[in-house]
C-alpha cells in the first residue's frame, strides 16, 4: 500500500529540475526519451496535476465591476441625484423624483457592470483561441499539441522562436541561445548546454541554470530537445503569478470618450451655477421675500435640467460597441487581444504586411530542379505521386514563358547521382516534418500534414512523394549541430554525421546570391569542377529569370569535412561552416498569391490606405507577386529594404514594395511612416519582427507561422494568415470607430438642442415649458430607442471609400460646426413653435378638446405650492408643450437616418444600407408617441397611476407645423453635408 502511493506522488518529488543527472530525473519522471509518454500515463498525470496554465488570483471586484463605474458622467450624476436627495426633505413631491433619477442611474451601473462582465468573458475566450502550441513526442511519434496539455515527463522539441511552454530541462541541444528577459531582466542571450546530462549545483542562481529553459522564456536561435519538469503554477514563473498582468480593457478611446465626457459635465455644471446666481438674483432684486423653499425648488428644478441633458448613455454605449466589434472580427478569424486596437487598425492609414504567406498561399510546391547538370519537371503521376522528369534547357526556357513544361522520359534517381544528394540535401538541412494523420484527425482529405517552416515543407514533400524515405536518410544523417534560418543571412546550414560512414559533411541552403558567393567548387562529390565566374554569372542569370516569374529560388550546397569544428566564437565557427562549399544546384517553388487579395489591394486603394509589400525574398519575385496583386504598377520599382533609411522622403513614400528586407528595415519602415503621422498596421511572423510589431501602431502577427515571441509581441492576430482577413479587420475597425462617433454625435446633438430650450426658458422665472415627466418621457425613450440603429444597425457598406482617420479628433472641428447647426436650428424651431401657440389661446381648437384635455390640472394663479407650479398655465400652454415632445420626438428620431451615413446624402443611404432593425428602432418612438396622443385609454392609464405625460390631440394643421418644425434642421443638417461633399470635406 505504502510502495504504491509513494509511486503515485513520485511526480511531486522534483524539487528543481537541474541538480541532478538527467538520467536519475528521467527515471524519477519516468519517461523516455525516444518514446516518451504514453496515452494513458498523460492522462494520469493530468488528473494528479492539472493542467500546463498558470491560474492567477481573480483581480478583485472593486477593479474588476466598481472602477469602471466611476465614470465622470455617472459621478456628477450621483453628485446631483445626492443633492436632490438633501432638497427631498425641503421640497414637497421631490422624494418621487429623486427616487426616479437613483432607477435611472441604478439601472445604467447594472448595465455596465453587465458588459464589463461580458467583456472579460470574451476576451479570456478570444485568447484561448490561439492557444501557443508545442511539438511533443508521445507513444515515439512527434504531434503538435496545445502548450496546456503538457504534463511533467513529456518530451518536447523547440526551435527558434518558440516560446517555453513550461520548465524543462534540455536533453540535447544545438547553437540553443535563449532570451530570458521575462524571467531575469537580462536581455542579452543566455547560452545553454549541447548535452544537458550532467547536474548543476543546487544553490545556483537562475541565470546559470544552463541545463535548464523556463516557462516564458523564448529560444533566439537554434532548437533542443527537452523534458518538462514542471507545469503551470509550478513553474518559476507559476509561483511569481501575481507578476502576470491581468486583462486591461481601459482603453485610449473610451479615455477620450471620458474625457469629452468629463469636459460635457464641467460645462454642465457651470451652466448650473450661471443659472443659479441669476435665479438668485431675481429673487433678491425682486418684491417677494426670499425663503428656502423657493431657493430649492429653484435649485431642484436647475438639476433637473442639467441631468436631462447629460449624455450618460455614452460611455456605456462605446463599450457596446466595440465589444460587438471584437466579437464580429473572432467570427472573421482576426483575434483581437488588446481591445484598443480594434479602432487603431480602423484609423490606419499604411499597412505594411509581408509577402510569403499573408499574400500569398504558403502551399508551395517546388516546380523545377537544377542539380548543375540537368533540369528536371516536377511531373503530378496520375496516382497523385510526384514524379521526376528531365527536360532540356529549351524546355525551360518554353516552361518560363508559358509557365507549363513538356513532359519527356522519367529518370529513375540513384541516391549517388547529383540529383540525389540535391534531394538527399534538401531533407536533411529542413527543419519541416511530415505527420501522418490517423482516422481521428478531422481532415479525411489529407494522408499526412505538415509541421513546420513552408519552404521546407514543399521540399519534405517532393522527396518524399517521390518515393525517398525520409525517415531513412533522416536516421542515417544525423544532424549535429544547427545554425538556423533567419532571414537576416537569408540561409540555414547544419553539420551532419553520416552514421555508416562516421563522416562529417555540411549543408547549406538559402537564397542564391548568398549561397553563391560562399561556393568554390560545382557539382557532387565524384565530378565536382572549380567554380569559375562565369558559371556564377550564368547560374545568376538563370535564378534571376525565374525569380522575374514570381518563383522562389532556393539554392543549395555542401562541404565534407572530416573532423567536428571547434572555434570558441559561434560567429566564427558559422563564416568557418559556410565557406569553401560545393554548389549543388537549386530548386524552383512557387508560391501562388491568394485568391482575393487584389480585391482587398484595391479596397485599400480606394480607402486611401497604402499598402506596402515587405518581403526577405529577391526583389524581381517580390515585383512580380506585387504586380500580380496590383501593389506595383507596371514602371514602378521595388525598393531593397536596406535602402529604406538612405531614400529622400520624397521617394520612400512612394515605394510600396520593398525586398531583401531584415527585422531592422521594418522598424526603419514604421517609424518613418509615424514621424510622418501615419497610423502604421504591421505584420510579422520571426523573433526579429517582434520589435517591428510592438512599434506600430497595430502591430499584427501570423496566427499559422507566426512564432509565439512574435504571437505575443502583437495586438491582433489573424488566424488563417490571410491578408484578405487582414483587410477585413481594417474594414470591422472603421466601422466601428464610426459607430461610436455618430453615437457621440447624436448624443451631444440632441442634448445641446434641448440645453438651449430648458435653459433659455428657465430665464423666464416661474414658466415651466415642460413638466418634469416630460423631461423625463424624452430622456427614457427618445433619447435610447433611435440611436440602437447605428449601434446595431448594418455596417456602412461604402466605409471603405472614406479616407482614413489617422489622427484626426473624435469629432473633427467641420463636425462640431454641422452639430452646432443642428441643435441651434432644432432649438430655434421648437422654441418658435411653442411660444406661437402658448401665446394663441385661439388656436386651441375642438378637435384638441378630445383626449385627456379636459382633465388636465391648471396652475393655479399665484400659488407658492411648488407642485402646482409645474402645472400647465392653460390648455394652449398644456397644447404647446405637447407640440414641443412630437417635434423631438420626430426630429430626434429621423435625425438618426441622415447622421447614419454622414458622409452621405440621407435619400442613398436609406435606399442603400437600411433594414428592418433601422426603421423599427427610429419608429419606436415616434410610433409610441402618437399612440399614447390619440388612444385615449392609454394617456388614461398613465395620468391614472400619476405619470403626468399629459398629451393633447393635436389636428391636421397642429401635425403640419410640428412636421416642419422638425424636418427643417434635417434638411438644413443635410445641406450642410452636401456642402463638404462639394468641397470634398470628409465629415
Ligand atoms: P519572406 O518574407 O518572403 O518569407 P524570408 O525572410 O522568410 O522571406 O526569407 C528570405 C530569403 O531566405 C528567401 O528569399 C529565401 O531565399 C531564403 N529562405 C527562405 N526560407 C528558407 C528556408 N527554409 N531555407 C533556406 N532558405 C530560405
Ligand atoms: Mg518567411
Amino acid at each position: 500500500m505504502v510502495s504504491h502511493h509513494s509511486s503515485e506522488s513520485k511526480h511531486y518529488e522534483i524539487e528543481k529540475g537541474y541538480e541532478i543527472s538527467l538520467k536519475e530525473l528521467i527515471n524519477k519522471l519516468d519517461s523516455d526519451i525516444e518514446q516518451g509518454l504514453s496515452k494513458i500515463e498523460v492522462m494520469r498525470r493530468r488528473n494528479l496535476l492539472g493542467r500546463n496554465e498558470i491560474i492567477t488570483p481573480k483581480p478583485s471586484v472593486w477593479r474588476l465591476y466598481l472602477a469602471p463605474l466611476f465614470d465622470v458622467l455617472i459621478v456628477i450624476y450621483l453628485i446631483m441625484t445626492g443633492i436632490m436627495l438633501l432638497l427631498s426633505f425641503f421640497v414637497e413631491g421631490l422624494r418621487s423624483k429623486v427616487s426616479f433619477w437613483l432607477v435611472m442611474i441604478v439601472f445604467n451601473m447594472v448595465l455596465a457592470i453587465f458588459q464589463q462582465f461580458r467583456a472579460q468573458k470574451k476576451i479570456e475566450a478570444l485568447q484561448k483561441l490561439s492557444p501557443p502550441m508545442a511539438a511533443v513526442i508521445r507513444e515515439g511519434k512527434k504531434r503538435e499539441i496545445e502548450a496546456i496539455d503538457l504534463v511533467p515527463g513529456d518530451i518536447v522539441e523547440l526551435a527558434l522562436g518558440d516560446r517555453i511552454p513550461a520548465d524543462a530541462r534540455i536533453i540535447e541541444s544545438s547553437n540553443l541561445t535563449v532570451n530570458e528577459a521575462s524571467l531575469t531582466g537580462e536581455s542579452e542571450p543566455v547560452e545553454k548546454l549541447l548535452d544537458g546530462s550532467l547536474a548543476i549545483s543546487s544553490d545556483a542562481p537562475i541565470a546559470k541554470h544552463e541545463n535548464m529553459v523556463y516557462l516564458g522564456t523564448f529560444i533566439q536561435t537554434g532548437s533542443v530537445k527537452v523534458v518538462i519538469t514542471h507545469t503551470g503554477n509550478n513553474t518559476i514563473l507559476g509561483k511569481i503569478a501575481s507578476a502576470m498582468s491581468e486583462i486591461s480593457i481601459e482603453i485610449p478611446l473610451r479615455k477620450r470618450v471620458n474625457a469629452l465626457g468629463k469636459g460635457l459635465g464641467i460645462l454642465m455644471v457651470l451652466f448650473l451655477l450661471i443659472l443659479l446666481s441669476f435665479v438668485a438674483y431675481e429673487r433678491i432684486t425682486s418684491e417677494e421675500k426670499f425663503t428656502f423653499d423657493q431657493f430649492a425648488f429653484d435649485l431642484s428644478q436647475a438639476i433637473i435640467n442639467a441631468m436631462a441633458v447629460l449624455p450618460i448613455n455614452i460611455p456605456l454605449l462605446t463599450t457596446v460597441v466595440l465589444i460587438t466589434g471584437v466579437l464580429n472580427m473572432a467570427s472573421k478569424r482576426i483575434i483581437i487581444k488588446e481591445l484598443s486596437v480594434v479602432e487603431t487598425l480602423g484609423r490606419c492609414s499604411v499597412l505594411c504586411s509581408d509577402k510569403t504567406g499573408t499574400m500569398t498561399t504558403s502551399r508551395m510546391t517546388v516546380k523545377l530542379l537544377y542539380d548543375t547538370e540537368y533540369y528536371y519537371t516536377v511531373w503530378v503521376k496520375d496516382d497523385y505521386k510526384n514524379a521526376l522528369a528531365m527536360v532540356s534547357e529549351d524546355q525551360v526556357e518554353y516552361m518560363l514563358k508559358t509557365q507549363r513544361g513538356n513532359l519527356p522520359e522519367i529518370k529513375t534517381i540513384e541516391s549517388e547521382s547529383s540529383i540525389g544528394l540535391l534531394l538527399t540535401t534538401a531533407i536533411l538541412n529542413n527543419d519541416a516534418s511530415i505527420v501522418p494523420l490517423t482516422e481521428h484527425d478531422d481532415n479525411a482529405e489529407k494522408e499526412w500534414e505538415i509541421i513546420g517552416n513552408p519552404t521546407d515543407g514543399a521540399l519534405l514533400v517532393l522527396a518524399m512523394t517521390h518515393g525517398l524515405n525520409v525517415d531513412d536518410i533522416r536516421a542515417r544523417y544525423i544532424r549535429e549541430r544547427t545554425y538556423p534560418f533567419d532571414s537576416q543571412v537569408k540561409r540555414m546550414s547544419g553539420l551532419f554525421v553520416d552514421t555508416e560512414e562516421k563522416d562529417y559533411m555540411v549543408l547549406t541552403k538559402g537564397a542564391t546570391e548568398v549561397i553563391l558567393p560562399r561556393c568554390t567548387k560545382i557539382g557532387n562529390e565524384a565530378n565536382a569542377k572549380r567554380l569559375t565566374k562565369k558559371k556564377k554569372y550564368e547560374i545568376q542569370e538563370r535564378v534571376n529569370q525565374f525569380a522575374n516569374e514570381g518563383y522562389r529560388v532556393i539554392s543549395l550546397a555542401y562541404k565534407p569535412i572530416d573532423k567536428e569544428p571547434n572555434q570558441q566564437d559561434k560567429e566564427d565557427e558559422r563564416e568557418f561552416i559556410e565557406n569553401k562549399l560545393t554548389y549543388i544546384g537549386f530548386t524552383i517553388i512557387y508560391d501562388p498569391p491568394r485568391p482575393g487579395v487584389s480585391t482587398a489591394v484595391s479596397t485599400l486603394d480606394s480607402a486611401g490606405i497604402f499598402p506596402i509589400m515587405i518581403t526577405g525574398d529577391a526583389p524581381t519575385t517580390a515585383g512580380t507577386i506585387a504586380r500580380q496583386v496590383g501593389i506595383l504598377d507596371h514602371d514602378e520599382i521595388v525598393v531593397e529594404g536596406k535602402m529604406a533609411s538612405d531614400l529622400e522622403d520624397s521617394d520612400f513614400f512612394k515605394v510600396s514594395v520593398f525586398a531583401r528586407v531584415s527585422p531592422q528595415d521594418k522598424e526603419v519602415i514604421v517609424s518613418r511612416y509615424q514621424n510622418r503621422g501615419d497610423v502604421v498596421a504591421m505584420t510579422g511572423d520571426g523573433v526579429n519582427d517582434a520589435l517591428a510589431i510592438t512599434k506600430s501602431d497595430a502591430g499584427v502577427a501570423m496566427g499559422i507561422t507566426g512564432t509565439e515571441v512574435a504571437k505575443e509581441a502583437a495586438d491582433i492576430i489573424i488566424s488563417d494568415d490571410s491578408y484578405v482577413s487582414l483587410v477585413d479587420g481594417v474594414r470591422e475597425g472603421r466601422n466601428l470607430y464610426e459607430k461610436i462617433r455618430i453615437m457621440i454625435f447624436f448624443y451631444i446633438a440632441v442634448n445641446l438642442a434641448e440645453a438651449l430650450v430648458y435653459f433659455s426658458t428657465s430665464f423666464l422665472l416661474d414658466f415651466q415649458i415642460l413638466n418634469n415627466w416630460q423631461r423625463v418621457y424624452i430622456f427614457s425613450i427618445i433619447h435610447s430607442i433611435p440611436v440602437l440603429a447605428i449601434i446595431f444597425g448594418p455596417d456602412d457598406s461604402n466605409i471603405m471609400t472614406l479616407k482614413p482617420r489617422d489622427n484626426d479628433a473624435l469629432l473633427p472641428r467641420k463636425v462640431v460646426y454641422g452639430l452646432i447647426l443642428y441643435s441651434v436650428i432644432l432649438a430655434i424651431s421648437v422654441l418658435s413653435v411653442y411660444f406661437f401657440i402658448y401665446n394663441n389661446e385661439n388656436l386651441f381648437t375642438k378637435f384638441n378638446k378630445g383626449g385627456i384635455a379636459g382633465d388636465i390640472d391648471l396652475k393655479p394663479s399665484n400659488t407658492d405650492d411648488p407642485i402646482e407650479k409645474l402645472f400647465p398655465e392653460s390648455l394652449a400652454h398644456a397644447k404647446a408643450r405637447t407640440m414641443l415632445l412630437t417635434i423631438i420626438y420626430l426630429a430626434e428620431a429621423l435625425v438618426i437616418l441622415s447622421i447614419r451615413r454622414i458622409n452621405t446624402d440621407v435619400i442613398t443611404a436609406t435606399r442603400e444600407d437600411c433594414n428592418l432593425l433601422v426603421w423599427s428602432m427610429v419608429l419606436f418612438g415616434p410610433v409610441l408617441h402618437f399612440a399614447l396622443m390619440y388612444i385615449t385609454p392609454f394617456q388614461k392609464i398613465l395620468a391614472n397611476s400619476g405619470v403626468g405625460i399629459e398629451l393633447i390631440r393635436l389636428s391636421f394643421f397642429d401635425l403640419f407645423i410640428v412636421l416642419a418644425a422638425s424636418i427643417l434642421p434635417l434638411l438644413i443638417l443635410e445641406g450642410y453635408k452636401w456642402v463638404n461633399r462639394k468641397r470634398n470635406i470628409q465629415l
